[in-house]
């Protein structure tokens, strides 16, 4: 017994260890499954984030060199504002929000926040400063209460408890026999995509950043759940400089920009009501998913 607890014991603690270990990963890319190939510059500084101001600046950028995917990109998002990125499947949505939270550096052109390079600042600061609700949140198998202070791993229970709160998860929190304890994932807790979004929503509230990226799904979640989410979505932006990757235009009706991508260029970009005054590329879209989203809603149980 004494030959087989031995082992447990170590491994209990290696188990802790690389637990404490990934919580440290702020920049969360063992979540994100994404390599390293940036690197700190010598004399890089901690970023100023300020209230989040975000420019893209003529940005040009290729995942393998004779493939480009952005061609030039230029837009900003102001302090507190939300910009809307829409388009066709790979146009390049995603990766903008990859080079924002430098995954990758640009080939030319620069990114600036607050009027900092990213290329200048540290990754650690720059990622402390912004939040990501991903299309797809990754949970531990770990305790639910675990998986909402991934945001801050130092914040209190209270925070915590406030955090689930917010993002509407306390509820179904509250109904299990262990609350905050009950284990999520394989043999535990089973969360449907709403509420892994939740914990997502509950972590970044948790996190507190100026800046704030939305992945938004594309797997569907019926239309009742989205709209639900989506005013959780638009609470946690307020006051927040948000880049949202939509997938859908009826979240982002209210976006201060919406931008319309084509094959790495913006090839429309206004608000909601100018772009459908222009009857071009969104409004197509927009009437396409109308009517896609009438079809839907007549089909699910009321
Ligand atoms: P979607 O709406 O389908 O999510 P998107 O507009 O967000 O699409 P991106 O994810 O930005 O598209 O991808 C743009 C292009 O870059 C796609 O053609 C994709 O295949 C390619 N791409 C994405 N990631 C990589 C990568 N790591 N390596 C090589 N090519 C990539």
């Amino acid at each position: 017994l004494i030959q087989l607890a031995m082992p447990l014991n170590y491994l209990g603690m290696v188990y802790r260890e690389v637990k404490q270990a990934l919580t440290n990963i702020e920049n969360m890319f063992a979540l994100l499954a994404e390599q390293r190939d940036v690197a700190d510059s010598p004399g890089a500084r901690d970023l100023d984030p300020g209230t989040g101001g975000i420019v893209f600046d003529q940005v040009v950028f290729a995942y393998e060199p004779e493939r480009p995917i952005l061609r030039g990109i230029s837009f900003e998002v102001k302090p507190g504002e939300s910009v809307a990125v829409v388009g066709t499947t790979g146009a390049g949505k995603s990766t903008l929000a990859r080079l924002l939270f430098r995954f990758y550096d640009v080939q030319s052109g620069s990114i600036r926040i607050n009027g900092q390079d990213l290329r200048a600042v540290t990754q650690s600061s720059l990622r402390q400063a912004i939040g990501i609700v991903p299309q797809d949140t990754v949970l531990f198998n770990d305790s639910i209460g675990f998986n909402i202070r991934y945001g801050r791993v130092d914040a209190t229970d209270a925070a915590v408890q406030e955090a689930a709160r917010a993002a509407q998860l306390s509820h179904l929190i509250t109904e299990m026999p262990k609350g905050f304890d009950t284990l999520v994932g394989e043999r535990g807790l089973k969360l449907s995509g709403g509420e892994k979004q939740r914990v997502a929503i509950a972590r970044t509230v948790l996190k507190n950043p100026p800046i704030l990226i939305l992945d938004e799904a594309t797997s569907a979640l019926d239309t009742r759940t989205e709209r639900r989410i989506q005013a959780e979505l638009e609470q946690l932006a307020k006051n927040r400089t948000s880049l949202i990757i939509a997938h859908r235009l009826s979240t982002i009706v209210h976006a201060d920009q919406i931008l319309v991508m084509d094959h790495g260029q913006i090839v429309e970009r206004g608000r909601h009501d100018e772009l459908l005054a222009m009857r071009g590329r969104y409004a197509q879209l927009w009437a396409l998913q109308q009517h896609e989203q009438q079809e839907a809603l007549a089909h699910e149980p009321a």
